[in-house]
């Protein structure tokens, strides 16, 4: 998993104990958030506490990769701004950087007739989202952009890229510690509390009241926390006393990948037009900066929260699943949809078939069994599926001093350096840096 790019980790053993700010979580967000903060407050002391060895290998090292242009999203809303914003600022902070990207562009493609009205009103959206150079083209314009695509219509996206957005998380961590931020891993933040007295030796009296322990009795002292912990969002606010709901339900989604030698199938980012019933975009095939091509993913139930194999399971997480009442309303309102994604999930020629309706060429000897991604999605109690950005104080001594970003819905990488600013406006508002 290590990369020329990978920042090394402080040791802890090294480090004081004390902070002005801790930062729960080293995906995307976290990383994000804490880069922004200390960006903005240079004088103050941040620490950034993650449970892998690693940084960024869940949701952040697990996803397609791609940068969205923000299409899909209702005009106005938070996620259609932050989207927005986000791939202009990203695009300018890969440039800034250096980092390698392609702007490889996107086709959502209608192959049915009544998918058509469906992508009119998407390049509606798209407009009034201000999306750059959205156009629409037909049978034979689809032909010049993919020669092997078939369609009968298609919303053409050239904004939208590729990018390895662990990558840029790497990145993000590396400009925190530059500024002074520490960055500290294998620490699973398992208990947050209010302290009165002062630790061992220390002068600041109750200057930094919030003690965080982890899973092995390592203590990090601070004056405020921050969360960004995506698959364990709502665990991490359950520790500080908040609700638990919206819960978290991880949906699993497995990619196949395209032969090497069928490599030349794929120019850019294929798309279905997407089921308004959904809130995944269906399955589309993705050019990756390796130069791979990934083709998915589905969206399965899964039963373990960090769980990328198909028989990966974990006693909690399951059972907390399948007894929460807004799990079991949503498997009941879309029973044959989540048996066919099960089927799909096992039973890969019928993804071919599927993913056929786009390259016909495209046969199932072409594919193989590729790796997988885990999405946090968020569920209220009647079965909502949550999508929006969520915040939450923790309860009781510690609340006015412990933020929670419960959801931080997808394309959250796409839009991290956005959500950054408004979860760092968040902090000082509510902290009052
Ligand atoms: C299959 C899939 C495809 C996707 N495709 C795209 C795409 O193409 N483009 C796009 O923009 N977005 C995409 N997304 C969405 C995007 O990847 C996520 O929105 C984003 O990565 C979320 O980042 P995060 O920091 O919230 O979560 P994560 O990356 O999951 O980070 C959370 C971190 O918190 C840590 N943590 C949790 N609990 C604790 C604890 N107690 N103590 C310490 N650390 C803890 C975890 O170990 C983890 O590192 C996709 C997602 C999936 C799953």
């Amino acid at each position: 998993m290590l990369t020329t790019n990978e920042p090394v980790p402080d040791d802890m053993s090294l480090c004081c104990s004390t902070y002005d700010v801790a930062v729960v979580g080293g995906g995307i967000v976290g990383l994000a958030s804490a880069r922004e903060l200390i960006l903005r407050h240079p004088t103050l002391s941040f620490i950034l506490l993650e449970k892998e060895k690693d940084l960024a290998v869940h949701q952040s090292g697990h996803n397609s990769g791609v940068i969205h242009s923000g299409i899909y999203y209702t005009p106005g809303s938070l996620k259609a701004r932050l989207c927005g914003k986000g791939t202009t600022m990203a695009y300018e902070y890969l440039d800034k950087k250096g980092l390698p990207y392609k702007r490889c562009g996107k086709l959502i493609v209608a192959v049915e007739r009544e998918e058509i009205p469906r992508l009119k009103a998407l390049y509606e959206r798209g407009q009034k989202n201000n999306v750059r150079d959205l156009t629409m083209i037909d049978a034979k314009g689809i032909r010049e952009r993919e020669p092997y695509c078939r369609g009968l219509m298609a919303l053409d996206s050239p904004y939208t890229g590729i990018v390895d957005w662990r990558l840029v998380s790497l990145a993000y961590a590396k400009d925190f510690q530059e500024a002074g931020g520490t960055v500290v891993t294998e620490y699973e933040a398992s208990d947050m509390a209010m302290v009165k007295e002062s630790p061992a030796g220390n002068t600041d009296g109750i200057k930094y009241p919030i003690v965080i322990r982890d899973s092995k009795g390592k203590e990090v002292r601070c004056r405020y926390v921050l969360t960004c912990g995506g698959l364990y969002s709502d665990r991490l606010s359950q520790i500080s006393g908040c609700s638990p709901d919206p819960r978290i339900v991880p949906f699993r989604g497995d990619y196949l990948v395209l032969k090497p030698e069928k490599h030349y199938l794929v120019r850019g980012n294929i798309y279905p037009v997407p089921d308004p019933k959904f809130p995944f975009l269906g399955v589309h095939f993705t050019p990756r900066m390796d130069g791979s091509v990934w083709l998915g993913p589905n969206a399965v139930l899964a039963f373990k929260r960090e769980g990328y194999k198909l028989y990966d399971f974990d006693a909690r997480d399951f059972v907390d699943a399948l007894s929460f009442r807004g799990l079991q309303k949503l498997v009941m309102n879309n029973l044959v949809y989540g048996v066919g994604e099960m089927y799909r999930g096992v039973f890969i020629g019928a993804q071919v078939n599927i993913l056929k309706k786009f390259i016909p060429e495209l046969s199932l000897n072409d594919v193989l069994r590729g790796p997988a991604g885990v999405r946090a999605q968020a569920l209220d109690r009647d079965g909502n599926l949550v999508d929006d950005f969520v915040f939450d104080v923790g309860v009781g001594d510690v609340g006015s001093r412990v933020l929670h970003v419960r959801n931080a819905p997808s394309p959250a990488a796409t839009s991290s350096l956005a959500i950054a600013e408004m979860v760092a406006d968040e902090v000082e508002r509510r902290f009052s840096l």
